[in-house]
């Protein structure tokens, strides 16, 4: 094997960060298999294209950097369909709408985007919510996942979390002191994200989740995962 490759002919390496539930997370037996709606899709990439599904979990930030490093083939990560980040990659086609939401103590909520002006604000570094919450304030603190951010938050030392809609809610299972509010934020896209050097793939990709959404087999995920 190839030093700081790991990559093989018959293996489909794809980057994620698992703290992103029900997207990605860690699960199995040991905690130490990533599991998730985006690891299911990502196998039948995989099957389809006659390959072995590995993942990789490492920082979000890291993704993109990691894909066009040639370190990992594929980003299956929630990742929003952005024109910055295409300016980087190519994304199969969108298969998931969310949109951003609010999380504060109970009782905080805010009633609409004006209320985020100058609150100190928690994110994921380098997420939509990231960048999104630094157009209303200039406190945002990063972090390297949305969970610690939710940490900061139920620790007072925020005002405020921004953070993707399903993963907010799941969050919000273990965490009832806190509240989840939907404000009028724009909607955003997952993609898949491929080199744009790997044409061949993006066209599985979307072959495959043509497939998927056509078969039953998309809708079956989406019972099984989400809410
Ligand atoms: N959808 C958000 C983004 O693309 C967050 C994704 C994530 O945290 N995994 O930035």
């Amino acid at each position: 094997t190839l030093t700081g490759c790991g990559k093989k002919e018959n293996v489909l390496v794809v980057g994620t960060n698992a703290a992103f539930p029900p997207f990605e997370y860690m699960g199995g037996p040991n905690g130490d298999e990533a599991k998730g709606f985006d690891i299911d899709i990502a196998r039948q990439i995989a099957e389809d294209a006659g390959k072995t599904l590995k993942v990789e979990n490492m920082k979000f930030d890291s993704l993109i950097v990691a894909l066009n490093a040639g370190k990992i083939d594929m980003i299956a990560a929630g990742m929003t369909i952005t024109p910055e980040r295409q300016k980087a990659v190519s994304f199969s086609q969108p298969y998931y709408e969310a949109t951003q939401v609010v999380l504060t103590q109970q009782g905080k909520a805010p009633t609409s985007p004006e209320d985020l002006k100058d609150k100190i604000i928690a994110v994921q570094l380098g997420s939509t919510g990231d960048i999104m919450a630094k157009e209303y304030s200039h406190n945002v603190v990063a972090f390297n996942t949305g969970f610690e951010a939710i940490m900061e938050l139920k620790n007072g030392k925020v005002d405020l979390v921004l953070f993707d809609s399903e993963p907010a809610a799941n969050h919000m299972k273990k965490n009832p002191d806190l509240q989840l509010t939907t404000l009028a934020f724009e909607p955003e896209y997952y993609g898949l994200a491929i080199s744009k050097e790997n044409a061949e793939l993006l066209k599985q990709t979307n072959a495959t989740l043509d497939k998927m959404k056509s078969n039953g087999q998309y809708d079956a995920l989406i019972s099984q995962y989400m809410k």
